[in-house]
């Protein structure tokens, strides 16, 4: 065991038993605004107004809201959960129509073999989409605030101020009076600015950002997330095409595609995005046109669609496992760039943990606080995402398997035909891993049941013994936009 390694042992030893405390008039910065920076800013200032505190939060953020297209852009899907729209709710955030677009009626699930609707009768499990920024590349007109300038100004409105700029330094600063290391601030510098400092530092830059690398040099052991590259393209089709060929749906791909573990077709008012995403590593340039010329897709999108419309294009990094470390005396990390659910509920994740940060830090400390407090809910989260790569691994065992897709398809269909029970069934586990923002332990739950199985190796059986054609098809089960829909869509 080296020096280095001893005193780090000694150091953290200190650092569990020792208790900082937010005192009134105390500063705090937040790097990034955005939904995570936000909701904690917002939280924080709510929560201290109650304890008696005021405090003077700073949100440092370079990307204007306002300007469509990649300088506004957070790359997002923008998919949200109505069960977390009731949340914000709750917390005094009500999202207005101009940030949610509701009605998205159903899922579409397409696999190899053909496709089926998974629709949910709770009312907390239906989906919304937002666009997170103004917009796409060229949209000309402002419909209204988006999700994170909405955010942003509902913790301004709570008395937080934004400082435009790049933060690109932060250091520690020994307190002259106090000989005790906890003693130090923390101070953070924009690029051409100068050195403020603070008393707490809230890091919620997301993960598509070099300022996690500064925290690796603090020397309390954070290692930035691990990431994967997505592909992601918005392309322009008008509402018109969007609502024939779409519908209020969003389309889910399990394809047998190289290195493709999932692809999205999203609609959002005028455009489409198309999201895919591959645990495996990057994926090549050349997924996005594989994905769009595989028969599958190209059921679902205008025979006249081109590449060319396409609006925005992006390859965002998104989290596959958390950060180490995410606090220390006097930091704290929240959203993508502390811990996220694995491939869906992001903006969820970044709620939940910028609202259980800002009550430890309100109500308990800034200090070894957060490993009590903080760090059970964030290990929670890990191994809920662990049960979603084991799931994941035996999802892809039934690719390719056309006897086992049969048997799936038919399932679900039953399911939405109202002939089996969808809560308990298919329907339920792969809406629940898929989307959503139920935790994954749910659909493990579930998956284990002895009904579940019981109807499951039926359905496999039936499908190895009625071959395609017969009754028992589930072709039978594909499903196509019915002209009712379409038009209930436009
Ligand atoms: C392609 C894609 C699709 C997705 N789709 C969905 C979806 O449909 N639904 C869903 O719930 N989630 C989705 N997610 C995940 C979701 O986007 C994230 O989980 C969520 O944005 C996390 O919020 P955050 O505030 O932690 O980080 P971010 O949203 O990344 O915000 C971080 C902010 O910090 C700012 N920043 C970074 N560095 C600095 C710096 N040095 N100085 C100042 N500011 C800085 C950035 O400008 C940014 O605004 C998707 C992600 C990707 C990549």
């Amino acid at each position: 065991m080296n020096t280095r390694t001893v005193f780090r042992i000694f150091k953290q030893a200190r650092w569990k038993h020792s208790s900082l405390k937010l005192y009134d008039g105390a500063r705090v910065a937040v790097i990034g605004g955005g939904p995570a920076g936000s909701l904690f800013s917002y939280f924080i200032l709510a929560l201290s107004r109650r304890a008696g505190l005021d405090l003077q939060v700073d949100i440092y953020e370079t990307r204007d809201f306002e300007t469509p297209g990649p300088p506004g852009c957070n790359m997002c899907g923008g998919v949200l959960y109505e069960s977390l729209v009731q949340s914000l709710a709750v917390e005094g955030i009500n999202l207005p129509a101009t940030v949610v677009q509701r009605g998205i009626d159903y899922n579409m699930l397409h696999i190899g073999i053909g496709s089926v609707k998974i629709q949910t009768p709770r009312q907390e499990k239906r989906i919304a989409t937002t666009f997170r920024e103004v917009g796409p590349r060229g949209m000309v007109y402002l419909k209204g605030r988006r999700l994170d300038n909405y955010l942003m100004q509902s913790a301004l409105a709570m008395g937080a101020r934004r400082i435009f700029g790049q933060v690109d330094q932060v250091r520690w600063l020994t307190d002259p009076k106090s000989p005790e290391v906890e003693s130090r601030l923390i101070q953070v510098k924009t690029s051409g600015g100068e050195f403020h400092g603070y008393d707490l530092l809230a890091v919620a830059s997301g993960v598509n950002t070099a300022v996690l690398r500064l925290f690796c040099d603090l020397d309390f052991g954070f290692q930035p997330p691990q990431t994967s590259k997505l592909l992601v393209r918005e392309y322009y089709l008008g509402q018109e095409v969007v609502s024939k060929y779409l519908g209020s749906i969003i389309h889910a791909f399990l394809l047998d595609i190289a290195g493709l573990d999932y692809g999205a077709v999203i609609p959002k008012g005028d455009y489409v995005t198309i999201c895919l995403l591959s645990s495996h590593g990057n994926l090549e340039p050349g997924a996005m046109e594989t994905f769009v010329d595989n028969p599958a897709v190209k059921r679902i999108l205008p025979a006249d669609f081109s590449m060319a419309r396409q609006a925005c294009n992006c390859s965002p990094g998104i989290n596959l496992a958390g950060s180490t470390h995410p606090f220390n005396n006097r930091i704290v990390f929240v959203g993508d760039c502390c811990v996220s659910r694995l491939y869906k509920d992001g903006i969820g994740s970044a709620y939940r943990t910028a609202k259980i940060a800002a009550c430890t830090v309100v109500f308990q400390g800034i200090s070894a606080d957060f490993m009590k407090h903080y760090l059970p809910f964030l290990r929670r989260m890990e191994k809920d995402n662990l049960i979603r790569k084991m799931l994941f691994k035996s999802a892809r065992q039934i690719q390719n398997r056309h006897f086992i897709e049969r048997a799936v398809l038919k399932m679900v269909s039953r399911e939405q035909q109202g002939k089996a029970n969808a809560e308990k069934g298919m329907s339920m586990l792969i809406r629940d891993m898929l989307t959503g923002g139920a935790p994954y332990i749910e659909a493990l739950m579930l998956s284990m049941h002895p009904l579940f199985w019981t109807r499951f190796l039926w359905n496999i059986l039936l499908a190895i013994v009625f071959r395609p054609g017969s009754k028992y098809d589930p072709n039978l089960a594909v499903h196509t936009l019915t002209s009712d829909e379409t038009e209930s869509h436009s």
